[in-house]
């Protein structure tokens, strides 16, 4: 494939993908096939002669789309949610043509400094202490990982070090093997402090957590995957306190702040923190800049040495989107319609609520008061409120 052929077929693939969201609402959410379906399907090996274009898109149709979970259906209520918006989805196409490994500064100073000021960008837009922020010469700072559970990983193996550092500067006849075996990691049946977790969106007590671990010299991690991206509403912001209190904090962009897989948002108070657990500095990869404030070498900061230009699809999703869209897309609704929902349910007649206001929201209040209720009146209710909540965003 030449630029002129893929001009046409970079073309013909965006109209493909538009297609496949204009029709999404018409697909199955769930593929009909058995394990072991693709096989038969595809031959034994890879072809020895080159195919065209044209047969592999068919062959898309064929053998991908039936076989694909629909995860942007609007039927699909598996899982959690997972971004997709057209700027995130431009911004990895351009990703894709750059295509550097950024792993350093020098690898690639665009990739890596548009990725610290995103972080700092996002931070802010969570209101997180400024210590969590780079800023010009801040000691703390973000990096995008690809998932929370490397996150988790990363900020684990930190937590080790850094401890085994400092036991072994107060004793220092103690072996790394020695004090390795008595370290411990104290977690619930959902792992770190977790604001949102995966089951039941339960949230941690930071405020009684938090200074705990300060105290005893406990490294806290906070996993926000899934429900930090309400923290950029302000009437959100309050389930995040007690996050001054931890070493790293981390949430998904790529669940719910419409930045396509794989964007996972993680920062630290101490960047030595990372760096000290992860610096590997083999000869090929040394050059003349040291990590300091304007010079970050994100291979420090994770597991793998390489890493995609991804901080693009932020940068594309919040000007495109900006502050107030992206808040508006969270909180997917307004008092007016609420409003309108009351009226329509008490016009009914069929049965009788009263709303309140809390913090400035207006909420339908949902009683339970009767002697005589049971769970069909309930079962009643809500299928009368779902129906009328339907006709109202339908009309
Ligand atoms: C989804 C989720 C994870 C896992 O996220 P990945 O980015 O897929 O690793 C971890 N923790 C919580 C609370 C989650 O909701």
């Amino acid at each position: 494939m030449d630029t002129t052929e893929f001009r046409k077929r970079g073309k013909e693939m965006v109209d493909y993908i538009a297609d496949y969201f204009e029709q999404l609402e018409e697909r199955q959410v769930y593929p009909d096939v058995e394990p072991g379906y693709l096989r038969p399907l595809i031959p034994d090996s890879a072809p020895q002669e080159p195919e065209g274009f044209e047969d592999v898109l068919k062959d898309v149709e064929r053998i991908i789309m039936p076989g694909v979970t629909h995860w942007h259906s609007p039927y699909f209520f598996a899982y959690f949610p997972t971004a997709s918006s057209f700027p995130a989805l431009l911004a990895d196409v351009l990703s894709g043509g750059l295509g550097c490994i950024g792993f350093s500064w020098a690898a690639s100073p665009a990739c890596t400094e548009l990725e610290t000021v995103m972080l700092d960008w996002l931070g802010k837009m969570i209101n997180l202490p400024e210590e969590f922020l780079a800023g010009k010469d801040g000691e703390g700072g973000g990096v995008i990982q690809g998932s929370a559970s490397e996150a988790t990983l990363v900020t684990l193996l930190a937590a080790r070090t850094k401890t085994i550092r400092r036991v072994q500067s107060e004793n220092p006849e103690l072996t790394e093997a020695d004090i390795m075996s008595k370290l411990v990691a104290y977690a619930s049946d959902q792992f770190c402090a977790t604001l949102g977790t995966t089951p039941c969106c339960s949230f941690d007590r930071l405020l009684e957590l938090g200074p705990i671990c300060n105290k005893e010299n406990i490294w806290m991690h906070i996993d926000a995957a899934y429900a930090g991206s309400a923290f950029i509403c302000p009437e959100f912001r309050h389930l995040l306190n007690g996050v001054e209190f931890a070493d790293s904090f981390n949430f998904n962009p790529h669940k719910w702040l419409l930045v396509n897989f794989d964007c996972s948002a993680m920062w630290v108070k101490k960047r030595s923190d990372l760096t000290n657990a992860f610096k590997l500095d083999p000869l090929y990869l040394q050059h003349c800049h040291q990590e300091s404030g304007l010079v970050t070498d994100y291979r420090h900061w994770q597991i793998p040495l390489g890493r995609r230009f991804r901080s693009l699809k932020m940068w594309f999703v919040f000007r495109m989107y900006g502050v107030k869209g992206l808040q508006e897309y969270i909180r997917k609704g307004s008092n007016e319609l609420n409003e309108a929902l009351l009226k329509s349910i008490n016009e009914a007649r069929k049965i009788h609520l009263v709303p309140c206001h809390l913090r400035e929201k207006f909420v339908l209040r949902f009683a339970i008061c009767s002697r005589t209720v049971e769970s069909v009146h309930i079962q009643f209710a809500w299928k009368h409120i779902s129906e009328l909540a339907t006709e109202l965003l339908n009309a």
